[in-house]
């Protein structure tokens, strides 16, 4: 049996573990190339675009994929989209493979908005010492909020620099632990965190440095998706995958 893991996330590529240690399943982990350098994975993997959702359906066919599995970030929503549709296109299953949303507890101070311009506004007109981890890719939306301090972190250095007047950037790959985010809020003296609701345990230490030390979190909604099934666990996927693959043997008469 063959499957395609749309990946991008730690996720998948604990899913792309589990499949290398499994006979009778082929898997290829799929890279958009963002990553100049990604953590290279146990099983084939292939980096960039599909050419949109037709693209994907004719790689499926091409390469006789029997089971999507849609392992990507919760806010990669184009793909995801793309995903359900050459699925549908190419009439093999679609597994969806996401981290669940992080909650507040009664005692955050969380400021939930629905995307990075209201996520800008939301810092308000008096000028705050702001911790920016939000990919790099929508960073320009700050500038909309000049007066602010920006400390950036990000994988990669970013190019082109951003155009954000006061910012520094610092690189980090997680999984960050609470005590270490509490030391960098402390030495820097954030006022406030800007995050997307990512979910997951890897980034969850800068949500739990923010209640313990009392700061604000300005959380950004994920994008709404279709209606979906969605297993939180590589796990599940993997006993998805093995049932299917029992379904696709050839019985005995
Ligand atoms: P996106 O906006 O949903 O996708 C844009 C285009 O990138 C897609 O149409 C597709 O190009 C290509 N693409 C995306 N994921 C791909 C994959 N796994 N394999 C092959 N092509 C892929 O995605 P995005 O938000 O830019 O995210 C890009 C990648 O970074 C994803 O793999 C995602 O899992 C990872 N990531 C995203 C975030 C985030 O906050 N968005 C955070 C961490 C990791 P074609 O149309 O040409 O096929």
């Amino acid at each position: 049996m063959r499957v395609l893991v749309l990946g991008g996330t730690a996720e998948a590529s604990m899913l792309a573990s589990l499949l290398a240690g499994q006979s009778g399943i082929s898997g290829v982990l799929s890279f958009a190339g963002r990553t100049k350098a990604p953590r290279v994975p146990e099983i084939p993997y292939r980096s960039g675009g599909f050419g949109g959702a037709a693209g994907l359906a004719a790689y499926l066919k091409a390469e006789c994929i029997d089971v999507l599995v849609d392992a990507t970030h919760p806010f990669a929503e184009q793909m995801s989209r793309h995903a359900i549709q050459a699925a549908a296109c190419a009439n093999i299953p679609l597994v969806c493979l996401s981290r669940p949303l992080w909650r507040p507890e009664v005692c955050d101070h969380w400021i939930c908005v629905a995307d990075m311009a209201a996520a800008a506004a939301a810092l308000g007109q008096e000028q705050k010492r702001v911790f920016l981890t939000i990919g790099r890719l929508q960073i320009e939306a700050f500038a909309a909020a000049p007066q602010h301090f920006y400390l950036v972190r990000a994988i990669e250095p970013l190019e082109p620099t951003p155009s954000l007047p006061r910012h520094r950037v610092i690189l980090g790959r997680g999984p960050f632990t609470v005590e270490a985010e509490e030391k960098l809020f402390r030495e820097e003296a954030i006022d406030v965190i800007v995050t997307k609701n990512s979910g997951g345990e890897a980034t969850f230490g800068k949500i739990l440095a923010a209640r313990n030390l009392g700061l604000p979190v300005v959380m950004v909604a994920r994008p709404q998706q279709a209606a979906r099934a969605v297993l939180h666990d590589p796990a599940e996927v993997m006993a998805f995958l093995l049932l299917h693959q029992s379904a696709l043997l050839p019985r005995e008469e």
